[in-house]
């Protein structure tokens, strides 16, 4: 059975130690080959072929198991982070011109938040996002009812919106934790 850590910021914690918004990973068990040497247990150098770099003898590949936190993307670590605060559903993305019409600066509270797969949380909004009527590609414009939108930079401009409950309380809880720019 898998064990869940919980990731924030690039380090992982146990459930009672985790921060508020940390998003829970499962722990997966990974096989890795390790070259040792079988009298002193030091890592193998390489040269034409693996060598204790203390005593030089001929070093033995030995298997090891070991656990570490599967792979999640932005939206699925974002719901569940959020999930543990509030109920969180994701419900649509949409790439936001930089410095395009719809993106309202001014209303979004920066953050900087690394997420587990490498990309940025650079913003939340709580409200509305009237500004994303016109922008959702693919299918008709939503309306969300107290949501909470948020922005992920990932090289473009990723808006992530998700309904959640209390969202003014989360983008409190995000500025608070994740640190303003
Ligand atoms: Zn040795």
């Amino acid at each position: 059975m898998a064990e869940v850590a919980y990731w924030w910021r690039g380090r992982l914690y146990r459930g009672g130690e985790a921060p508020p918004l940390a998003v829970p990973l499962k722990l997966v068990e990974v096989e890795s080959v390790e070259w040792l040497c079988p009298k002193c247990g030091e890592r193998a150098e390489w040269g034409p072929e693996p060598k204790c770099p203390v005593c030089g003898a001929r070093c033995e590949p030995r298997t090891r198991v070991e656990e570490v936190p599967e792979l999640v993307d932005a939206v699925e670590a974002l719901e569940r982070a959020f999930s543990r605060v509030c109920r969180a559903r994701f419900r649509g993305a949409v790439l936001l011109e930089p410095w395009g019409a719809f993106l309202p600066l001014f209303t979004w509270r920066p953050l900087d938040l690394e997420l587990p797969d490498g990309s940025r949380l650079v913003g939340a909004y709580a409200g509305r996002p009237r500004f994303l009527k016109r922008g959702f590609r693919n299918g008709s414009a939503f309306e969300l009812l107290g949501n909470l939108a948020a922005i992920v930079w990932s090289g473009f401009l990723e808006c992530l919106a998700f309904e959640v409950e209390e969202p003014e309380k989360l983008v409190e809880l995000l500025s608070a934790s994740a640190g303003f720019i």
